[in-house]
């Protein structure tokens, strides 16, 4: 199986249209989408609507649980939570009714997909450090899990003795003794910073994965964002990249 895999979304259409581009241009026929469809961007309908027509599996992330109000805002920024807010406010019966299908975790062949951990999917915990990571190695029994919730992509290896590192290349060769966390990064709202969009490709066939950065319409997207009346330094972080 050769797979695209994305997550983070985040109502960005402009980054989305050219991640969907560059896939069908690859031929890759699997999309796979780990959550966070919605927040923070201007075209919540038309990011659902396009995600939920190519992909074959989709995910909840945080951000679609806060929009369908089965995740407490409370837990949000203040400027996450005013993007809720209005995403609330601008998005359609059809497209939440979407939302509320996912669900947490899904697995194809080898691989598992989830929104933030394989520990506690619903808890939305953030995972950033080695050891973070190498604790969540023993919540799933894929070799790879796949996921998205801190922008930042990466991936972190396991061998058979418990050794946990980094993977440091791009694209990387998957070695059977190994099992790996590979964190996609985000479409919509890069916090690396590098402001492209970012998603990965997972090819069964060649034993590799490829984080993959593309230029979209930066400007585009900031001005939607501004002439939605949200709030400001959403647009500006998404040239920032952080
Ligand atoms: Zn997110």
């Amino acid at each position: 199986m050769k797979a695209a895999i994305l997550s983070d979304i985040h109502s960005n259409l402009e980054a989305l249209q050219i991640v969907i581009k560059d896939i069908k241009r690859r031929r890759i026929k699997s999309i796979l989408c780990l959550g966070d469809l919605v927040g923070y961007g201007a075209n919540p309908n038309e990011c659902v609507e396009l995600t939920m027509k190519e992909a074959k599996i989709v995910v909840a992330g945080n951000h679609d649980w806060a929009a369908l109000e089965k995740t407490d805002i409370s837990t949000f920024n203040p400027i996450a939570a005013d993007a809720i807010r209005w995403t609330k406010e601008n998005i359609n019966k059809t497209r939440l009714n979407q939302l509320n299908r996912l669900k947490f975790t899904a697995t194809v062949d080898n691989l598992l997909l989830v929104h933030a951990t394989p520990e506690t999917p619903e808890q939305w915990k953030y995972v950033f450090s080695l050891e973070e990571f190498k604790q969540q190695f023993q919540f799933f029994k894929t070799q790879l899990c796949f996921v998205g919730h801190s922008h930042i992509p990466g991936a972190v290896f396991q061998d058979a003795n418990g050794y946990t590192d980094l993977v440091g290349d791009n694209p990387f060769p998957l070695i059977e003794s190994r099992r790996y966390i590979v964190n996609v990064g985000s479409v919509g709202q890069p916090r690396d910073f590098d402001p492209r969009a970012t998603y990965a490709i997972y090819d069964g066939n060649k034993h590799a994965v490829e984080i993959v950065r593309l230029n979209y319409n930066i400007p585009r997207a900031q001005q939607k964002i501004l002439d939605a009346g949200l709030p400001e330094v959403l647009a500006e972080r998404l040239l920032a990249g952080r």
